[in-house]
């Protein structure tokens, strides 16, 4: 343990001392490179990005999860999962955002868009005022990790990408952390089995069922978050940090046909939800299906298989 406390010491007060770190296994935090962008200095960061071009944007914003869930659950878990992929893949995380479009309509939430406004006034200039300045101060690539996943906060996320990887001419990827992982079960809820698993794995003091009383939940949607656990948290996590650290590394290097095939395929994806509740007022039209339709989208991605995503759109 002295040992662990000198070097941690060592590592200084970035290392040792947040409330999100605090939280991650100890064998995460010793001799883990920093690659939080507000701890680093500029010499750090110039090397961080030598070795890997790829920042990092975690997304979520305030609101209700549950009487056992924390409140800034969407945030603190894309920001996990973003500091994991980081450590493992190379890249750097910037600070995450709390606020986004809609959320549910119960205490201690805050909405900064209406719900199902695809036309976000607050949001996506900001995405796009980020991504030019993460692009101005050099970065190759850009992932944008949201953790709260209305169906209009989906499409704002992906779209701006979509644009800016255009605009910019670097791949930026926009998306929920569920659709990485798909095809190990997690299909995206709200504060129910998914993820509350995640928190009992990457924050397991946040996490309190006994607080749940008996069903109906207030403001839960999805599985009973009864049948939660870590193990389900750590196998959902593992999958999605290790596809992430692998785009990490790979997306600054693309070529421009890779990036245009890559590009093609999200924007493919992100007119399909658009236009698939044409006529019908229901912005989750384009979601009936994404289980089983976009089931491999994680592999996929990490695989560069972008002509496979496209043709999966089209069942959506
Ligand atoms: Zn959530």
């Amino acid at each position: 343990m002295a040992q662990r406390f000198g070097r941690r010491r060592f590592l200084g007060a970035a290392a040792a001392g947040t409330l999100l770190d605090s939280s991650l296994p100890s064998a995460e935090i010793v001799g883990q490179r920093e690659v939080r962008l507000e701890f680093l200095h500029p010499k750090e960061l110039e090397e961080a990005k030598v070795a890997c071009g790829t920042i990092f944007q975690p997304l979520g914003t305030i609101e209700w999860h549950g009487v056992h869930n924390i409140l800034g659950l969407d945030a603190v878990k894309a920001h996990a999962l973003c500091l994991h992929a980081a450590r493992k893949g190379g890249g750097v995380v910037a600070p995450p955002l709390f606020g986004g479009v809609g959320g549910l309509s119960e205490p201690h939430t805050f909405i900064m868009d209406p719900e199902d406004d695809v036309f976000s006034k607050h949001l996506r200039p900001w995405l796009e005022q980020l991504c030019r300045e993460m692009a101005r101060d050099g970065f190759r690539a850009i992932i944008i990790l949201t953790g709260h996943y209305g169906a209009a906060q989906q499409i704002v996320v992906r779209e701006t990408a979509v644009r800016m990887s255009r605009a910019l001419g670097i791949p930026v990827l926009g998306t929920p952390e569920y659709w990485l992982a798909l095809d190990v079960g997690y299909t995206g809820d709200h504060a129910a089995w998914g993820e509350t698993s995640l928190m009992m794995h990457l924050f397991p003091n946040t996490v309190d069922l006994a607080r749940l009383g008996n069903p109906p939940y207030q403001g839960i949607g999805g599985r009973d978050p009864k049948e939660s656990s870590a193990e389900d948290g750590r196998r959902i996590t593992e999958t999605i940090v290790s596809r992430l650290a692998t785009l990490a590394q790979k997306m600054p290097t693309w070529n421009y046909e890779t990036l245009d095939r890559f590009v093609d395929a999200e924007a493919a994806l992100v007119a399909r939800q658009l236009s698939t509740p044409r006529g019908k007022k229901q912005i989750w039209t384009a979601w009936r299906n994404v289980a089983t339709a976009m089931r491999d989208y994680g592999k996929h991605l990490a695989e560069e298989r972008f002509d496979e995503i496209k043709a999966a759109v089209a069942k959506l």
